[in-house]
């Protein structure tokens, strides 16, 4: 029989846990999240010699047992809970051989906790350029483990690791350091107090706060009492332990590591220098946005193009081979069109990704960091959100899924709630027919008024998104570390696969989780457009046909007539009619409220569906601008497309979240729906009064 075993990756932030975890499972692995925190979780199945299955999981990078942020409770609860279906009966600890210092403080912190425990030393592929050379037996007999020198990079030592997981049996539990030394007698008294208890699991869990799995409360409350050291007693001690650590380690280094100093060349330094340059760094940096912008914007048209073509055949295809009736109408315009409308965001989200791991896998991400960080943080963001807000001009969706790599879950929620404000290009068609109506074709100093306009709602969405982060930043009160860059890690050439992972697994996670949601939506949306209640929806033909008896309409005419009269009288067309009175004092007629409404489904669906409403084929920009310059405000008289209600409605888009793929992908994001039910209303209030005061001020 076979028996599987469970694996866990520890190591510090950037040793190459995802890149040992991506080595061993391939593509046998799911991402998802720690029950009720935003932490990604990413598990995998590993086949081993010998029969024997791993289930393995890439842990949140942490630096030591002593948390001091949401993933790294993520660890430590895993370690202490014996009970926990994920405890490890090996913990994969993965170091970087150019750090192996720094990395063997968690190692021996795991080992006093008792667990079999491997320690590989990664990207071996650097140790010769860095003159590194190691004695592995000598480390094995100090650290008491068995160690895997390897490259994923190469692909080297991954078929040895496996060995040493699948002999798991064989692997010491000693631990390394005896950490009572740092108070004798106090360690004494707690041994006495639990004696069937390990020593330093009692002393991560006095310091540290963490639930602690299997203990009754009696013990709970007992230990409560073993926290009588004033807080500062148990800093105290916990920088003697971390002392006594680095003595152990310095120890076992000296003669099991030899660095050859000389060999070290200074490339990167020279690297850095440009890259972080307080002029070319901000130059190169923006040139890098540039393309990214130009990926996500423009060259995803070409498949995003053919995905829509390809549905919209679809649709049609199904509609003509299928028998007519509400089962093919759902199949057709319901269903068909609300997949499309999911697998359309799959180039820019791959495009974006592309990117972003690229930029992470060569090293450069750090240093973008360093170079946004101070002016970011000022407004309560991360040097890593200027990749959101900058994406989020072409598209929202991906660009929140890219704060998935701010740390820091403050700044990330914060950068998630203010990334929809930026201009995206879904607005876009609002804005050009809206501009074209409403703005004078003059110029102002050799630019037309029409070109400024656009810019300043593209200025005005940025100042939003930057103002709303700032008022958050205050307003907020989550607890959340600030991560400071402390080290560059050095730059490498991308790992294809992990690239490519990458780029799979965020597309994955927007089509099975966001989808459901903008599925569900469209559904919905689509019932409500085509379904209305009473004569005036299911009688339309005749009372259209009635009406323009006389006129002697084409075939089309009519057609676009009675779409008309249905949308009208549709449960979309009575929602229009109802919010009547709530934006009149915006400028608008029950006509705009009906494409208000249908536009959540994505913004740029507003134009079309005036088209509908005025019944003309949608194909023609210059006729539904005609046909809409023609319209006549029904109380005021005069058009009612002037200058206070179009600038009222290109307020009302600039600031609105009139997005239901947006808000399906915040609620993946955070998981939760309190945060995206808030973006909603509040970004409806200040769109609504922006509107509203923009109205009135210039009618
Ligand atoms: P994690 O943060 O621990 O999950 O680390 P990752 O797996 O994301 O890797 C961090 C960086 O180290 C990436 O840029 C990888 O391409 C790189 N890397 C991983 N393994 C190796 C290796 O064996 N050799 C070299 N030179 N680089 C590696
Ligand atoms: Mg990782």
């Amino acid at each position: 029989m076979s028996k599987q075993i469970n694996i866990a990756l520890i190591g510090n932030p950037n040793t190459g846990k995802t890149s040992v975890f991506n080595a061993l499972t391939g593509l046998n692995q799911k991402v998802g999240n720690y029950p009720g925190i935003t932490v990604e979780k990413k598990e995998g199945i590993c086949k081993l010699p010998r029969g024997v299955k791993a289930h393995i999981i890439d842990l949140p990078g942490t630096y030591s047992l002593n948390a001091s942020s949401l993933d790294e409770n993520v660890v430590i609860e895993l370690l202490l809970n014996k009970n926990d279906k994920d405890f490890p009966d090996v913990a994969v600890v993965v170091s970087d051989v150019e750090n192996l210092k720094r990395n063997l403080l968690l190692f021996t912190q795991i080992k006093d906790l008792e667990i079999p425990t491997i320690l590989v030393i990664n990207m071996a592929d650097r140790m010769k350029y860095k003159g590194i050379s190691l004695d592995i037996e000598h480390l094995e007999q100090e650290l008491k483990t068995k160690i895997a020198v390897i490259s994923t990079r190469k692909n080297e030592g991954i078929d040895n690791l496996k060995l040493l997981i699948s002999n798991y049996r064989d692997l010491s539990t000693t631990p390394c350091l005896n950490a009572s030394e740092i108070d004798t007698d106090y360690f004494d008294k707690l041994r006495q107090a639990f004696p069937s208890q390990l020593l330093y699991k009692l002393w991560l869990v006095i310091t540290q706060d963490v639930n602690f799995g299997k203990m009754d409360r009696n013990e709970v409350e007992a230990l409560a009492s073993f926290k009588t050291k004033s807080k500062s007693d148990l800093k105290r001690l916990q920088q003697k332990e971390t002392i006594k650590r680095y003595q152990f380690i310095n120890n076992t280094l000296k003669k099991g590591q030899t660095i050859d100093a000389s060999q070290a060349k200074d490339l990167r330094t020279k690297f850095d220098r440009i890259l972080t340059h307080k002029v070319w760094g901000y130059l190169i940096f923006f040139l890098i946005l540039l393309l990214i912008f130009q990926a996500i914007y423009d060259w995803s048209t070409i498949p995003m193009d053919f995905i829509d073509g390809v549905f919209a055949s679809l649709s049609d295809w199904v509609k003509n081979t299928l028998p007519e009736g509400a089962f093919t109408n759902l199949l057709a315009e319901g269903i068909i069109s609300g997949l499309g409308g999911i697998v359309i965001f799959i180039p820019q989200i791959a495009f974006l990704f592309l990117f972003i791991a690229i930029l992470e896998e060569t090293g450069y991400m750090s240093r973008v960091v360093f170079l946004m960080d101070r002016v970011m943080r000022r407004f309560g963001l991360s040097g890593k959100s200027i990749v959101p807000l900058i994406s989020g001009t072409a598209c929202a969706i991906p660009a929140i899924m890219a704060t998935r790599n701010i740390e820091s879950w403050k700044e990330r929620l914060i950068t998630i709630l203010v990334t929809p404000f930026t201009t995206c290009s879904a607005r876009l068609p609002v804005y050009l027919i809206i501009i074209a109506l409403v703005i004078p074709e003059g110029r102002f100093l050799g630019l037309s008024y029409q070109a400024l306009t656009l810019m300043l709602l593209y200025l005005l969405g940025f100042g939003a998104a930057v103002i709303s982060a700032y008022i958050l930043n205050k307003v907020l009160k989550i607890k959340s570390k600030t991560f400071f860059v402390v080290e560059m890690p050095n730059y490498k050439l991308p790992l294809f696969k992990n690239v490519a992972i990458t780029v799979l697994e965020k597309t994955k996670s927007f089509v099975f989780g966001a989808g459901k949601i903008i599925l569900a939506i469209s559904i919905i949306l689509w019932f409500l457009a085509s379904y209305g209640p009473g004569d005036a929806f299911n009688d339309a033909e005749n009372i259209v046909k009635t009406e323009y008896a006389s006129q002697n309409l084409n075939e089309e005419e009519l057609n676009q007539k009675i779409a008309s009269q249905k949308l009208e009288h549709s449960f979309i067309g009575i929602a229009g009619h109802a919010i009547e009175p709530v934006i009149r004092p915006l400028g608008y007629d029950w006509k705009i409220g009906i494409a208000i409404v249908s536009s959540f489904a994505a913004r740029e669906v507003f134009v079309g569906t005036l088209a509908t409403i005025y019944s003309v084929g949608n194909d023609d920009e210059d006729t539904i601008k005609n046909r809409m310059a023609g319209e006549v405000n029904p109380i005021l008289g005069g058009p009612l497309f002037n200058f206070a209600s179009g600038i009222s409605l290109l307020l009302f888009y600039a600031f609105a979240m009139q997005c239901m793929s947006t808000l399906a992908v915040v609620k993946k994001e955070t998981n939760t729906w309190k945060w995206p039910t808030l973006q909603l209303v509040i970004m409806t209030a200040i769109a609504y009064i922006s509107a509203l005061i923009a109205y009135q001020f210039l009618k």
